[in-house]
């Protein structure tokens, strides 16, 4: 299919660059970058450690600024935001999970799951009923006066993917989503996104774990700010035979 023929892509990006000036020489973390992910594709960024992934996923969801390119979500062009118009939009339509959760502390899983959905507009009633839908299906159910500190990590993941996910975001992007987490907890994450994702849910993983990526349908792979390749897998029985031997994971 030609690209006047594709359907509009959830997300695009167009020579994204980003320089990062810290306290020693400038760092080119994203070189001129130009990726699209479709609706209900399930896509891996994938590259060692340093290569820019983080930064990437950080220009695609609004939280840092690209110093040059363009970003669509939904054909909408979002790198002109402003702050608070980005803050607006990220809360409806992507959810963002993180390597070290970001749970609010002093708040209970409840509330830590509820506030998105508050923020966003939804009325207590409903904040309350898809709080209690997503945590039900994580199988938190139990620990909803819970605070934080008080899980696994594991189980903060768990939470953390539940608050990402209530306002029912198009967009899904985690960054190291197990990468503080051991082969159970690991297992489990990647068994959660893949099931969101068999419903319909867009994702984009950044990992720097090759074998994880390789569970998902498209492997960009990422090496000094720069796309050095972009595999689409084909979701074959054997090949699907191949993940879960990945997810399977010995503890
Ligand atoms: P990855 O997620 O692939 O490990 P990052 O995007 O975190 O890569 O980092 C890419 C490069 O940019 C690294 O060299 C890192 O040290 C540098 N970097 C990332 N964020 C900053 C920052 N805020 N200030 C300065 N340098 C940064
Ligand atoms: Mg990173």
């Amino acid at each position: 299919m030609s690209d006047g023929d594709a359907p509009a892509p959830l997300l695009r990006a167009e020579g994204l660059m980003k320089t990062h000036h810290g306290e020693g020489a400038p760092v080119h973390a994203v070189r001129d970058v130009t990726l699209s992910v479709q609706r209900g594709e399930f896509v891996s960024i994938s590259g060692p450690s340093g290569a820019g992934k983080s930064t990437l996923l950080h220009l695609l969801g609004g939280l840092q600024r690209p110093d040059s390119g363009s970003i669509w979500l939904d054909g909408e062009r979002t790198d002109t935001y402003s702050e608070a118009r980005w803050a607006v939009q990220r809360r409806k339509r992507i959810g963002i999970v993180f390597q070290f959760f970001n749970l609010v502390s002093g708040l209970s899983v409840a509330d830590n799951v509820e506030l998105p959905a508050l923020l966003a507009g939804a009325t207590p009633r409903r904040a309350r009923a898809e709080r209690k839908h997503l945590l039900d299906e994580l199988s938190l159910a139990g620990k909803e006066r819970s605070m934080p500190a008080e899980l696994s990590g594991g189980e903060q993941q768990r939470v953390a993917l539940a608050r990402a996910l209530v306002n029912q975001p198009g967009l899904l992007l985690a960054d190291e989503p197990s990468g503080s987490l051991d082969s159970k907890g690991t297992r489990e994450v990647m068994r959660l996104l893949s099931r969101f994702h068999q419903r319909g849910q867009t994702i984009l993983l950044v990992t720097h774990n090759a074998r994880l990526a390789s569970t998902t349908d498209r492997v960009i792979s990422f090496f000094d700010g720069r796309i050095v390749d972009d595999a689409k897998l084909e979701g074959t029985p054997s090949r699907r035979a191949g993940i879960s031997g990945v997810l399977e994971l010995r503890d």
